[in-house]
Parts: C-alpha cells; sequence; structure tokens
C-alpha cells in the first residue's frame, strides 16, 4: 500500500522531507502541497507528478490524503495537528509540536479522546544510529544504573539566532534525548549563562549551561554553543554505576600523519542527521503501510519538552532552581 502525504509548510524542512519522501525513500508519494505562499506552493507542486497544490484545511480534509506532514512554523503546527485529528489522519508534525503548554494538552487531549496515536512530533535524534547505539548501551544496562548525562550541542554559527532559540529550537533536541534516554521525565531545570562567547552578539546567551534532574535523581547537563566556529558537534556521554558510554567522532576517516591525527567535524545539522531523518520518515511510512499507529515521539513527549523548556526560561529568570509540571500521563503513551 502506498501512503499518500499531504505536506503543509513547504520551506526548508518541508521541501527536504518531500525531496526524501520522493527520491529516498520507499512507499509514499506527495500528492498534495499547502503553504502560507500559495505560490510556493504551487512552484513545489509542480516538481511532483501527481501532486496538487491547496489550501492546509483542504489538504487536510482530502479523500485523496492518507496522512499528513506538518513543517510550517512553529505557531501554526497546533492548528494543523489539532485538525488532522478532527479527520482522524495520522499526522507528522516537527518540532515543536505546538509553541505553549496549553495548546500541547489541547493536543494530547484531543488524541486521548480518539483513543490512538495518531501524532508523531519531529524528535529525530531518536533515529539515529549513533544515539540508537548509545541507548543500547543504557537500557540494557550494560554499564549498570545511571547516573549522569554530559550532552553538548554545539553550532558553528548561528547568525541571527535569540536566546529563546538557544532552548527551544536547540537544546530541545536534548531535552527530548534525556527523557527517552532514560526513560523518565525530567523534574528540574536549572541555567546557567557562564562567560561570553565574543563571536556572539552581546543579548546572546552563547555559551548557555542548563542542569537537568530526572525523576530517579540523574543530572543531565547540556552545554549550547551558537558560534564555536569549528563545525557541527553534537555530544553525549552517559556516566554509569560501572562505566561510561559516549558517541562516537560522527562518521569521519581519522588520518594520522606526521605525528598529529585529524577528520572531520560535520557543517551543519543537515549532514550530521541525514540519515536520521530518512530513518525516522521510512519508520512512520512504514508502520502506517502496516495499519500500525506511531510508536515514535508522541503528543506527550511535545508536551513534556514544552513544560521543560519553559522551566528553563524561567530559571533563567529566576537563577534557580524551577520546577517541570506535567499532568498525569494517560495511558495511551504508557
Ligand atoms: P521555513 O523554511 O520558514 O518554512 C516554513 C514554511 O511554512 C514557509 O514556506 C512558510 O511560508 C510556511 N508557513 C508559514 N505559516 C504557514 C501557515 N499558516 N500555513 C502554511 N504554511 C505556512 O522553516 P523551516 O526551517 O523549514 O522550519 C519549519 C519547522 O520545522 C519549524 O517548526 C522548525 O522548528 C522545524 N525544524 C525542525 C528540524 C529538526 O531538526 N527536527 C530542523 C529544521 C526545522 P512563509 O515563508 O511565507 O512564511
Amino acid at each position: 500500500m502506498t501512503i499518500r502525504i499531504g505536506v503543509i509548510g513547504v520551506g526548508m524542512i518541508g521541501q527536504d522531507h518531500i525531496r526524501r519522501l520522493t527520491t529516498v525513500l520507499a512507499g509514499s508519494s506527495v500528492v498534495a502541497v499547502a503553504d502560507a505562499d500559495a505560490e510556493r506552493a504551487r512552484e513545489v507542486s509542480t516538481g511532483i507528478s501527481g501532486c496538487v497544490a491547496v489550501d492546509a484545511h483542504e489538504l487536510i480534509r482530502s479523500d485523496n490524503v492518507d496522512a499528513i506532514i506538518v513543517t510550517s512554523w512553529g505557531e501554526t503546527h497546533a492548528e494543523y495537528v489539532l485538525a488532522a485529528l478532527s479527520a482522524s489522519k495520522p499526522v507528522f508534525c516537527e518540532k515543536p509540536l505546538a509553541t505553549t503548554q496549553e495548546d500541547c494538552r489541547r493536543i494530547v487531549a484531543a488524541e486521548v479522546a480518539i483513543g490512538r496515536r495518531l501524532v508523531q512530533v519531529g524528535f529525530m535524534r531518536r533515529y539515529d544510529d549513533e544515539f540508537r547505539a548509545l541507548h543500547g548501551v543504557v537500557s540494557t544496562a550494560t554499564i549498570g544504573e545511571p547516573l549522569l548525562m554530559h550532552c553538548a550541542h554545539r553550532v558553528g554559527s548561528a547568525p541571527g539566532l535569540v536566546t529563546a532559540q538557544m532552548v527551544n529550537d536547540v537544546a530541545v533536541h536534548e531535552i527530548d534525548t534525556i527523557r527517552w534516554m532514560f526513560g523518565e521525565e525530567i523534574v528540574e531545570a536549572q541555567a546557567f549563562t557562564p562567560r561570553h562567547n565574543p563571536n556572539s552578539p552581546e543579548d546572546l546567551a552563547d555559551p548557555l549551561m542548563i542542569l537537568l534532574g530526572t525523576e530517579s535523581g540523574i543530572l543531565a547537563d547540556i552545554e549550547v554553543s551558537a558560534n564555536g566556529a569549528y563545525g557541527y558537534d553534537i555530544r553525549g556521554e552517559v556516566v554509569a554505576q560501572s562505566g561510561t558510554a559516549a558517541l562516537p567522532e560522527h562518521e569521519t576517516i581519522v588520518v594520522k600523519r606526521a605525528g598529529q591525527f585529524a577528520g572531520d567535524v560535520p557543517v551543519d545539522w543537515r549532514k550530521r542527521f541525514a540519515r536520521a531523518y530518512d530513518t525516522e520518515l521510512q519508520e512512520w511510512v512504514d508502520r502506517l503501510a502496516a495499519g500500525l499507529d506511531s510508536n515514535g515521539p508522541s503528543s506527550w513527549d511535545g508536551l513534556a519538552a514544552a513544560a521543560t523548556t519553559d522551566a528553563v526560561h524561567e530559571a533563567l529568570r529566576t537563577g534557580g532552581a524551577v520546577a517541570v509540571h506535567l499532568p498525569e500521563k494517560p495511558e495511551l503513551y504508557c
């Protein structure tokens, strides 16, 4: 069965997802696109056989569309995800699920009322081979009980980035990774702004250090750097009772020469996570084709991420430790 997909928001990542669905992955076709910029939607549709450009809500309602991908701006996600749920259609929504906790809660409530996991959120770290290998070591208790995790999300250069995005768009990936790695909720957040990087605008909190505590007392730190100048570097190390496990250097040939060794650092997130995005969407399509609901990052994960980023912002404002508040987890997500 070929899954007929409609894509809402055909900007940078929307077009990249369309490219992978139409040229890399199997089992789906892109049959409709929508965008606030109708001309952009029309241009994108002309490059895809059998694809039409339509209004976003028409796309969601269309009998020709089996499943929806939402890659418009974050502020518009809740509207489209709720509309997809009203139509009882599977929807893959790029992060964030919504820009407020209140909207995330509305989505969770709507999905719980349907009683099916129709929503998947684009936390693609969970599909990265290296993160999956690290998760495997932790979940099989190879190194015993986890105690600490050190994470770093270093961006080579990020012109125009503002401090809110350091949390909501950058650290949010580590926030989801930490919850997934340990299968626990984050219960407390602190944030620190150390000595400022002279490469960055004065009003950008760069670097930013975030400290998160989980339900069982695991402590995880996240270093977010926006202008590290040497490339896109994602680091993760779990410290456990009998050993440690760390992500490797990403896919590089190590050259040893003249008493030194060297390798490549990925230039940006597209290169670092290219295969993770492929795996993420292929697994989503495969499950739909098999008649199964999503088992990927859920609406609950979207809500938990939003609750944690809100706590980090509060910690930045107050300078203290802030509790992360979540409602009781519905059975659907257990
Ligand atoms: P982008 O290039 O600006 O694309 C967004 C597109 O959505 C634009 O074409 C925009 O049109 C359109 N749009 C805006 N409002 C809309 C509406 N109400 N209805 C339909 N279309 C609308 O942004 P992007 O970088 O692709 O990011 C899109 C989303 O993906 C964001 O939520 C972002 O956080 C997420 N993202 C996730 C990852 C990841 O690692 N998982 C990576 C990149 C992006 P206009 O330009 O005319 O406003």
